[in-house]
């Protein structure tokens, strides 16, 4: 079994993290046993967030009774310092314990430093003091913020997005993780569904430059669990056929694309923007028929609707153009209907 060490933390974690997010989507027995299951099997990192509605509040309630032998993660959204304590107090509350391992600002849109008005990292460095946190982290979807935050040294870690598909300068950004000895929590290691090959995405991860990165897969099947718990005693290498889909997949997703983030949402007209945006993607990657049905007609009939706000663009931490990236999903959907 391969582990990795989150940076400055010390914290020891199995290659294998836990992402809470779709936990959201299933009941709390069905969390309880997919949990359960994953820390049978070895893995002993668990990432949530208060903004995953239940996830906390399953994660809790399935690993109270092996929490020192966890390492659990949480997020707070926070703005200012009042916000924070009362995420804070929640996430301890809800996850049944009464410290958190890695405490994490979630995705903010600056890299909160101490002094900066907002109250947000003295926050954290009282509750660190207090021992309600072990170490504080930042996740990010902007790579500005994201290498601010490790330049700055503040951040025991850094949560970005992360997979074959990552660009050169996000390839940078994870080396400076490294130089820095800043924990490199990679999130998104399927590209937001557009990645099918599992064992690709794992095999890619264990490359030895990557030694110090942290997949976190979020699960919600206790098939995609069993996936990725069968690289655990069997790594599986980069082969040549593996490195020919990589470069098929790096030449068809090239350039601009939307990774179903959802940062630009709520849409006024009611798009459905982190899918729609990308349907081109989704009906050559992923089985057709379901995008195909009438649901997703309605669905994506809506662009017809934009009103041209921009908010949405405003908002994406890709710096796309969504309202034209929706245009063009839509004109090739009605094609391919
Ligand atoms: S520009 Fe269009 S898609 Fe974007 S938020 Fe406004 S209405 Fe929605
Ligand atoms: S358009 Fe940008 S913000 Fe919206 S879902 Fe896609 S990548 Fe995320």
């Amino acid at each position: 079994m391969e582990y990795v060490v989150l940076g400055r933390t010390g914290l020891q974690v199995n290659k294998n993290g836990f992402g809470a997010l779709p936990i959201q989507r299933i009941s709390k027995e069905e969390a309880g046993k997919l949990v359960k299951k994953a820390f049978e099997n070895g893995i002993n990192y668990f990432d949530t967030a208060r903004a995953y509605s239940d996830s906390e509040e399953k994660m809790g309630a399935a690993l109270a009774d092996v929490r020192d032998q966890v390492i659990i993660s949480t997020k707070t959204a926070a703005q200012d310092a009042k916000e924070f304590w009362k995420d804070l107090e929640e996430s301890l509350t809800k996850l049944q314990t009464d410290y958190i391992d890695l405490y994490q600002f979630h995705n903010p849109a600056f890299c909160p430093k101490p002094g900066d008005g907002t109250g947000l990292y003295e926050a954290a460095l009282e509750a660190k003091e207090q021992g309600k946190i072990r170490h504080i982290g930042i996740t990010n979807h902007r790579i500005a913020v994201a290498k601010e935050a490790v330049l700055s040294g503040l951040y025991e870690t850094l949560q970005f997005p992360f997979s074959y598909l990552a660009s050169e300068e996000e390839k940078e950004l994870v080396k400076l993780c490294k130089e820095t000895n800043t924990g490199f929590i990679a999130m998104k290691g399927l590209a937001g569904g557009l990645i099918h090959n599992s064992a690709l995405a794992y095999a890619f991860m264990c490359q030895p430059e990557y030694s110090h990165v942290e997949p976190i897969w979020g699960v919600q099947r206790e098939w995609e669990l069993d996936e990725f718990l069968s690289y655990q005693d069997k790594s599986p290498k980069l082969t040549e056929e593996l490195k020919t889909e990589m470069q098929k997949d790096k030449d068809q997703l090239a350039g601009e694309f939307c990774r179903g983030c959802g940062y630009c949402m709520p849409c006024p007209a009611g798009i459905e923007i982190n899918n729609c945006a990308r349907m081109s993607l989704m009906l050559r990657r992923a089985p057709q028929e379901a995008w195909l049905s009438e649901e997703w007609q309605e669905k994506m009939k809506k662009i017809e609707d934009c009103l041209h706000c921009g908010n949405c663009m405003k908002k994406c931490p890709y710096g796309l153009n969504t309202p034209e990236l929706l245009k063009r999903n839509y004109e090739d959907y009605q094609t391919f209907l």
